[in-house]
């Protein structure tokens, strides 16, 4: 067995206490992650090649035709991200100032929103570590980190004991979960508190826990036991350290973040609450914060050409530059949107030359003009990602691999353009 830890990129809560062994060159063990995390460091099962108009290629080739098409398109479209390390992020965001590209990645359509708020200082938050040791109140909104995260509990939020939670879960942590339906979090959490709401009934919910804390009678359109909303807002004022793990459940809900805003400044009048973005892809927040200090945005944006201005909104999102067919050329880094999307919007990048760099096959890589295979981020190649919580985590090489990583692919790109 390694006598290092490693951490496991199979999710934004990068777990850094993985240990491993070898055989041959490749992990033969993984200790300590859960089975997501060992689908993740042990790597593919079906490699993706390097090709060229779906003939095998050798890498010089592949990357000189990557750069023509790039080169030669109007506004080519650079999607993906959230797999990579931020070296390889800000090689990305470099290229798309030379080339006058959209960026964008998938916290576009997800937690991107809740990510910019924390940036700019719009909503409270604390750190993992702050968790396992302070917090007192966990709710999971719209969260079902036993099958998203599945060592959330175990190591940060419910069951450890923390430096003012020596008694753990048994006595000292109160968690509540909040969705439409009883997840399996709710499940697990022993003394959880379960409140089941409507679809799309979150901003409502929130208005009725704002007037619940400050001690006016709650009105919901549902039907929903008063007595209920009312002891939530008790055991919320009465945090010492409270947390919202937001999920996508809540981020679908919620039109614009308004109810949050105003829940988060109640909660901090009469408590202290924090928030956590249940961040999915190991380093989406980690894009989300570069290009923000880069830019000013997390996503959503189009160079104009290498003066560095840009346009940002939702015009320049990947579905809207895909459904309006705007964008001519696409380099997808460590994603498959072809999968991911709606076919309707995703269908378009069928009709445009396509780069794939990943070191998986994907459906997106089977119609790709131009496919890279690169080294998997936190096994085959190292750099740094940021934790959900923001925090920076080093990830190590562990093995050796032929393919060269996607900073490396990026950079040779950008050169030859
Ligand atoms: Fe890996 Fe996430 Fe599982 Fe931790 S919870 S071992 S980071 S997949």
């Amino acid at each position: 067995m390694s006598s290092e830890y490693y951490v496991c990129t199979g999710c934004a809560l990068l777990c850094d206490d993985i240990e491993v062994e070898t055989e041959d060159g490749k992990l033969s063990k993984v200790h300590a992650a859960c089975l997501k995390g060992v689908a993740r460091m042990k790597g593919c099962s079906n490699p993706l090649e390097c090709t060229v108009d779906g003939e095998k290629a050798d890498i010089d080739s592949a990357i000189a035709k990557a750069a023509s098409i790039l080169k030669n398109a109007k506004n080519p479209l650079i999607f993906g991200h959230g797999n990579s390390s931020s070296e390889a992020q800000k090689v990305s965001i470099g290229l798309a100032k030379k080339t006058g590209a959209y960026i964008d990645d998938t916290s576009s359509f997800c937690q991107g929103p809740i990510i910019e708020a924390i940036l700019q200082e719009k909503l409270k938050t604390c750190t993992l570590d702050d968790v396992r040791h302070k917090a007192d109140v966990i709710i999971f909104w719209g969260a079902d980190p036993s099958n998203s995260h599945p060592r959330h509990l175990s190591r940060y939020s419910y069951f450890p004991r923390g430096k003012e939670r020596q008694r753990g879960w048994e006595e000292d942590r109160t968690a509540i979960t909040i969705d439409i339906r009883r997840s399996s979090t709710a499940e697990i959490c022993r003394d959880t508190r379960f409140y089941q709401i409507p679809m799309s009934a979150d901003a409502e919910f929130m208005d009725a826990l704002v007037s619940g804390l400050s001690s006016k009678v709650p009105k919901t359109s549902f039907d929903f036991d008063k007595k209920r909303i009312l002891e939530l807002a008790n055991v919320m004022k009465k945090a010492k350290f409270g947390v919202i793990c937001v999920g996508l459940g809540l981020v679908y809900s919620l039109e614009e973040l308004e109810p949050l805003f105003k829940l988060m400044e109640k909660l901090n009048e009469v408590s202290n609450f924090h928030l956590i973005p249940m961040v999915g892809q190991y380093n989406m927040r980690g894009f989300n914060q570069n290009l923000f200090a880069e830019t000013g945005s997390v996503n959503r944006l189009k160079f104009n050409g290498e003066t560095g201005n840009t346009d940002h909104g939702a015009e320049y999102s990947v579905v809207e530059a895909l459904k309006n067919k705007s964008v001519d050329a696409a380099l997808i880094i460590g994603s498959d949107p072809l999968s991911s999307l709606p076919l309707s919007v995703a269908r378009y990048l069928t009709e445009i030359p396509l780069i794939t760099i990943d070191p998986c096959q994907n459906l997106t890589a089977t119609r790709s003009t131009v496919t890279i295979p690169c080294a998997l981020g936190g096994v085959e190649a190292g750099g740094t990602a940021v934790r959900m919580d923001g925090v920076e985590i080093e990830l190590k090489k562990i093995i050796e691999t032929d393919n060269l990583s996607d900073e490396e692919i990026l950079t040779r790109i950008t050169e030859a353009i």
